[in-house]
C-alpha cells in the first residue's frame, strides 16, 4: 500500500490494511513518509514500513523505496499521484490499484471508481474489495495501536488525575490551512470550565493556537499538550478524553482511531467532502446557512470573501451545547 499523504489520511488508511492483512498473508508492506510511518509501525497488520522521503530524496530515494518494495506483486495506491504510481511499477508490481481520478491511472492495471460520496475510509477500502458499499461502519473505522511508552508519556502529562472523576475533554485548535482553525475554542472552554478539564493537543507548531486558547479560556483548567508527545501519544491522550472537539484536521481521525466521540468543527470544507469523525456518538458544526460553503477542497489560504464567516459566525455557546449533549451521555466506544 503506498500512502504518502497527510496524517489523516493515514490513519484513514488503516481499515483498508486490515482488509488485506484479513485476507491472507504475513501482512501488509506499506510505503509511508516519514511523518506518518511511526503511526503505522505498531499496526499489527502491517509487517514493514518503508519509509520514503518524497521531497527531499529526488531519484536516489525513489529506487531505494523501489528496491526495497521488489517483491510486492500488487500495489495498492492509497495516494494518487503519477510518482507513487511509478513507484509501485519501479518496484515490479504487476498489479496496481487506485482510484479512476487519480493523476496516475494511466499507469493502473484496476481503475476504481472514486465514490465522492462515501467516507474516505470507505472508499479506500473499496481499493481491495467489491464489497466496500456493504461494509459495517464499525469494518471501516480506523484504528492505531499507541505503545506503552506512549502511555507513560501521558500519564506524565496528565499527573494523577482520575478523568473518571471530572472530564477530561480534548481540543485541537491547529489546522495546517489558516481558514479551518475555529477561532472559539478559549470562549468554549471558558464556557465549560465548570463541567470539564481540558487538555489542548498538537504539534509543536500548534503553540501559539494553544496559547490563544489558554488567554481566552479564563478560569477553565487548562493543560497544553502540544508539542509534547508523538503522534501515536497525541492517539493515546486523545484516547484518555471524554470528548475531542477538534477542526477538520487530523486529531479527528486519531479520535476515530481511539473511539473518543467528537465535535469537528467545519468552517471552509464539509462533512461532505467524506473525512468527517467516524467515533460512536461524534458529531459535527458549521454555519449551515452560509451558500458560500464550501468553498475549497481542504481550505483556502484566505477566505475569498474577505469575512471568514463560516468561522466567525460559530458560536462558542451552540458548540458547549452540543459538546454538554456527548458529555452527559455513556457513548464511549
Ligand atoms: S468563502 Fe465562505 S466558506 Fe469560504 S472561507 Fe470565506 S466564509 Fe468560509
Amino acid at each position: 500500500v503506498v500512502q504518502t499523504s497527510f496524517i489523516g489520511d493515514a490513519v484513514l488508511t488503516t481499515p483498508l490494511l486490515e482488509h488485506l492483512a484479513r485476507e491472507g498473508g504475513d501482512g501488509v508492506d506499506v510505503i509511508a513518509t516519514r511523518v506518518t510511518a511511526p503511526l503505522l509501525k505498531t499496526h499489527p497488520a502491517v509487517r514493514r514500513v518503508i519509509t520514503y522521503d518524497k521531497r527531499h530524496g529526488g531519484a536516489a530515494e525513489f529506487l531505494r523505496v523501489a528496491r526495497a518494495a521488489r517483491g510486492d506483486r500488487q500495489a495498492y495506491l492509497a495516494q494518487g499521484s503519477a510518482r507513487s504510481a511509478a513507484l509501485a511499477l519501479a518496484a515490479g508490481c504487476r498489479e496496481r490499484i487506485g482510484f479512476d481520478t487519480s493523476d496516475g491511472r494511466w499507469l493502473y492495471t484496476a481503475r476504481i471508481r472514486f465514490r465522492d460520496d462515501w467516507h474516505h475510509a470507505r472508499r479506500l477500502v473499496s481499493l481491495a474489495t467489491a464489497a466496500a458499499g456493504t461494509l459495517d461502519d464499525a469494518v471501516i473505522r480506523p484504528s492505531l495501536y499507541p505503545t506503552r511508552d506512549d502511555a507513560s508519556a501521558v500519564d506524565a502529562i496528565l499527573d494523577g488525575r482520575d478523568t473518571s472523576a471530572r472530564p477530561l475533554v480534548a481540543l485541537a485548535p491547529g489546522s495546517v490551512w489558516h481558514t479551518k482553525r475555529w477561532p472559539g475554542f478559549g470562549a468554549l472552554a471558558a464556557l465549560l470550565a465548570d463541567e470539564a478539564d481540558f487538555v489542548i493537543v498538537g504539534g509543536a507548531g500548534d503553540s501559539a493556537a494553544a496559547a490563544q486558547v489558554a488567554q481566552h479560556a479564563a478560569r477553565a483548567r487548562v493543560t497544553n499538550a502540544t508539542g509534547r508527545l508523538s503522534l501515536l501519544g497525541s492517539a493515546e491522550l486523545i484516547g484518555r478524553a471524554a470528548l475531542l472537539v477538534c477542526n477538520d484536521s487530523a486529531p479527528q481521525h486519531l479520535a476515530s482511531a481511539m473511539g473518543t466521540p467528537t465535535i469537528t468543527v467545519f468552517g471552509p470544507t464539509v462533512p461532505d467532502f467524506g473525512f468527517g469523525p467516524l467515533a460512536p456518538g461524534s458529531r459535527t458544526a458549521g454555519e449551515e446557512s452560509l451558500s458560500c460553503r464550501p468553498c475549497d477542497r481542504h481550505g483556502p489560504r484566505e477566505c475569498p470573501l474577505g469575512h471568514w464567516r463560516c468561522m466567525r459566525d460559530l458560536a462558542p455557546s451552540s458548540v458547549a451545547a452540543l459538546a454538554r449533549t456527548l458529555l452527559d451521555r455513556d457513548i464511549r466506544a
